[in-house]
């Protein structure tokens, strides 16, 4: 654990605490962090290589603080490929986006209320960002099969009455959705005492559940993230967007930091979003792959928590039989996530190649235990 100097006011909070990250090394089948493995295609290159040479001459000045096309953008594209209802409308006004949706999300927590909550296990960043902006966290466990306890939820509700209740659909790391009845239910019980649902929806485009987007005309209490790190394939580009009411959004903007967004991420985020549909062109095939993968995982008797993400948490007896099964992976080439959950490991669906060597290297490593 760190040592801190006595001349370093550190605040007691985040003393003790390690800063987070997964592990960042080489492997063949890198499988850890919930990327889209397909590298961006050379149209996309180019589109994006165009859109941010535009702006070079420029950079003296400072960026479109609010920037207006990208949320224009990005409204499109939330019309055209999320929403299954066409009745909604989402227009740049309901949009709020910033150097990935962890930038959202701490947004979120400095704008709004003091009591925070939301199940575990879920996303860790949820808990360390409202940590880091000085408010508590309050966990709702998880049952045994990582489905929420609906009766339990409720009590805790309408007992605690949080300002703010994290929910993420798919869940981060277990894979599992809750339906939009369920997400409505949730919204519901919240407003009675004034509190907001924040429906963190990085995996979206993976899952076969509709948006809680959708829900936004029948509950103004409710902020929904996204990002273009997981599907959209543009993680490194970090860019991450709030969806919600317009009031909300005008909120947000009074704790945003002066020119967050440069205008190079505003113009690459811009052409990328104009490609949208090749770069969505993966995610069938990933979750095609996710079902390989979910199927030879419980061949191999492994227990398998029913994904609707780009991963699949998985677990079982065999699995914890087997000594440092995370470390020989890796020994064998194969890096995947122990995500702290007891007996259980994270892997990401990669490329067919990737998912094979993962599956080959897990088989034999379990054979020999
Ligand atoms: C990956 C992930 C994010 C994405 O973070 P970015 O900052 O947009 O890259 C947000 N929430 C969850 C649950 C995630 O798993």
């Amino acid at each position: 654990m760190n040592q801190w100097p006595e001349w370093l006011p550190l605040k007691q909070s985040l003393r003790g605490r390690t800063p987070y990250g997964a592990p960042q090394v080489e492997a063949e089948a890198r499988l850890n962090t919930n990327e889209n493995p397909y590298s961006l295609p050379d149209s996309v290159v180019a589109a994006i290589e165009d859109s941010i040479h535009s702006h070079l001459a420029g950079l003296n000045r400072y960026p479109d603080r609010d920037a207006l096309s990208l949320r224009g953008h990005l409204a499109r594209y939330i019309e055209t490929y999320v929403l299954k209802d066409q009745t909604h409308s989402i227009t740049a006004a309901n949009i709020w986006p910033a150097n990935g949706s962890n930038e959202v999300l701490q947004s979120i927590l400095l704008a709004f209320g003091e009591t925070v909550a939301g199940f575990t296990p879920s996303y860790s960043m949820h808990p360390i960002l409202a940590e880091s902006v000085g408010k508590s966290f309050k966990s709702v466990p998880l049952q045994a099969d990582f489905a929420p306890d609906f009766e339990i939820l409720k009590g805790f509700l309408t007992s605690r009455k949080p300002d703010l209740f994290f929910v993420t659909t798919p869940n981060n790391p277990t894979g599992r959705s809750l339906s939009s009845a369920e997400i409505a239910s949730i919204a519901e019980s919240l407003a009675t005492h004034g509190g907001l649902l924040v429906v963190d929806e990085a995996y979206g485009e993976f899952s076969d559940e509709r948006s809680a987007i959708e829900l936004l005309d029948l509950h103004p209490n409710l902020i929904v993230v996204r990002t273009l790190s997981k599907a959209l394939a543009f993680a490194g580009a970090r860019l991450g967007y709030a969806i919600a009411r317009e009031e909300a959004i005008k909120a947000l903007q009074l704790v945003r930091l002066p020119y967050h967004l440069s205008s190079l991420t505003q113009a690459a985020a811009i052409a990328a979003l104009d490609n949208a549909e090749i770069l969505l062109s993966g995610v069938s095939h990933l979750k095609v792959a996710r079902e390989r993968v979910s199927e030879s995982l419980q061949a191999m008797g492994l227990t398998v928590i029913p994904s609707d993400a780009n991963f699949i948490l998985f677990g079982g007896e065999r699995l914890t039989a087997a000594q440092n099964l995370w470390q020989r992976l890796l020994d064998g080439g194969v890096l995947i996530r122990d995500v702290g959950i007891q007996g259980y490991l994270r892997v990401t669906i990669g490329t067919d190649a990737e998912n094979e060597k993962f599956l080959e290297t897990l088989s034999r490593l379990l054979q020999g235990s």
